[in-house]
């Protein structure tokens, strides 16, 4: 039996890192199921796709040509051997990635593509719907979230570090359309489920939260 972690949660609660970091302390898989959403959203922004051609949107989820390494800089994302991982992660990729995520049938076509990297000794899986969707037995569940306003300063942060000028309003409202898409969409929406453990790290460093998270998986 493979050890199913799921980490659930809205944009910029800190899932990614923490995610990363947990496989990583583990020696377990790591599952961004973010990144797969984000790979088709920039296959279908390169190709062109309207945006309503849900039968093509969907095509290109089941045969999306990528694959996952593990580097220094964390989980790099290759498509047809490109490595793509700085492209899925512009604010406008993420944007159209949560459009895409709204269609169901690009959910079901990659539901058996996120199940596949749940193998011994076992996965970290990051992401919307990981314990309510697509791993429903997981050993533990985690709900990890923050504040829109605590999300939208630490994004802010973030770029600045990168030399990136945003503002900081233009961000928050980015982050409240994002979860607003998430929590009401039909299919998968975001939501702890109903026997995760729900950690607000609002006011929590993010060792903490990977402090937290270890004695859970200790207990
Ligand atoms: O987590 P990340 O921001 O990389 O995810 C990009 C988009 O993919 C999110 O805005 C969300 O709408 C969608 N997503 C999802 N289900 C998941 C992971 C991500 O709907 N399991």
């Amino acid at each position: 039996e493979a050890l199913i972690i799921t980490i659930d949660g809205p944009s910029g609660s800190g899932k990614g890192t923490i995610s990363q970091r947990v496989a990583q302390k583990l020696g377990l898989q790591l599952l961004d199921s973010g990144a797969l959403y984000r790979l088709v959203a920039l296959c279908s922004i390169r190709q062109a796709v309207d945006p309503d051609d849900v039968v093509k949107l969907a095509e290109l989820a089941r045969t999306l040509p990528v694959s996952f390494k593990l580097g220094s800089e964390g989980v790099a994302a290759f498509l047809n051997g490109e490595d793509v991982s700085q492209a899925i992660r512009l604010e406008e990729v993420g944007l159209v990635a949560s459009k895409v995520a709204a269609l169901p049938e690009v959910r079901a076509a990659l539901l058996e593509r996120q199940r596949d990297f749940a193998a011994p000794p076992g996965l970290v899986a990051d992401g919307r719907d990981m314990g309510t969707v697509v791993f429903p037995n997981a050993t533990i569940k985690i709900f990890l979230t923050a504040s829109a306003e605590e999300r939208a300063n630490r994004r802010f942060n973030q770029l600045k570090a990168r030399g990136e000028s945003v503002s900081l309003a233009r961000l928050l409202e980015d982050i409240q359309e994002r979860d607003s898409r998430d929590m009401n969409r039909q299919v998968s929406p975001l939501k702890p489920a109903e026997d995760a453990v729900i950690i607000d790290s609002s006011q929590m460093g993010i060792d903490d939260v990977q402090d937290a998270i270890l004695a859970i998986v200790d207990n």
